[in-house]
């Protein structure tokens, strides 16, 4: 890897500055031009390194973002896959309810239908009776008879009411199911259009940080790179935000945040280990 130099290059081509210009609304658009004038050699070399650093940091974040919600997308399209199965399987338990009850109804009818049958052979029976007991003991089993009726036709009016809130819940649940297949459809499009979007941007800020990464030497790029993959939020470069680290929001003491302006060496968090930047110059850098 090259020493960087005063005369190194850090400013992207014309071109990916025009690429940059488009994506304006979707991504943090990074410019490594140096302020000028070039005094002390080290001092510009340092802060040069801290220029390439918080730029490619700027377009590994940008990458990041892009890479979490592609990944947050296919999970809700999952949500709601699951909560569809779910509703079907409702909807199928309530009609295998209304099955079986439409079936009991049905034992019932025929039981009301057998009744009504035996009651009339009880009466012409009593037609034919030879004494009394014989006629009180038909009517004892008439009446017997209307009982189970009634009761059968009061069994048959609870089915029909269960029959009637199953036939709701269905309703009900068939118009869930209609809008979370149409919320479906729509993530499932949303999703493909994303990938399709962010591969290009990504491949776009890809290249863009390969470049950067050309700027910085190895054994710091080195550093960046490990200390990315530690860091929960993908940041190796934080700005000093009220006096205190950008990353790990540990203060930093007054004598440390001058050694951080005055861009002799690369200062890292003493707590995260983090790199620190100066707001002066992350402002320079960002738009
Ligand atoms: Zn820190």
């Amino acid at each position: 890897m090259a020493k960087s130099t005063p005369k190194a290059k850090a400013t992207p081509s014309k071109k990916a500055v025009e690429s940059e210009k488009k994506e304006e609304q979707s991504s943090v658009s990074v410019n490594v031009s140096i302020a000028q004038p070039e005094t002390d050699e080290s001092e510009i070399s340092i802060e040069k390194k801290l220029v390439a650093l918080y730029s490619l940091q700027q377009i590994d974040s940008q990458i990041d973002k892009i890479r979490i919600i592609r990944g947050e997308l296919p999970l809700e399209v999952e949500d709601l896959e699951d909560e569809i199965v779910g509703l079907e399987t409702r909807i199928d338990n309530h009609i295998q309810d209304i099955e079986a009850l439409k079936a009991s109804v049905k034992t019932k009818e025929e039981q009301i239908k057998d009744s009504q049958l035996q009651i009339r052979r009880y009466e012409e029976q009593q037609m034919n009776v030879r004494n009394n007991r014989e006629y009180d003991s038909l009517t004892k089993e008439i009446e017997f008879q209307n009982l189970e009726i009634a009761l059968a036709e009061k069994r048959i009016k609870e089915f029909s009411q269960q029959l009637a809130i199953k036939n709701e819940e269905i309703e009900a649940a068939q118009a869930v199911l209609e809008d979370r297949k149409n919320d479906l459809e729509i993530k499932k499009s949303e999703l493909a259009d994303i990938v399709n979007e962010t591969e290009k941007e990504e491949s776009v800020l890809q290249t863009k940080s390969e470049e950067y990464q050309k700027f910085i030497e190895e054994r710091l790029l080195t550093a960046y790179k490990r200390i990315r993959k530690g860091a929960r939020n993908g940041l190796a470069v934080v700005n000093v935000e009220r006096d205190a680290c950008g990353g790990c929001f540990s203060a930093i003491p007054p004598q440390r945040q001058l050694d951080i302006r005055m861009h002799k060496k690369i200062i890292v968090c003493e707590y995260c280990g983090r790199i620190l930047i100066d707001n002066e110059l992350a402002s320079s850098i960002e738009h």
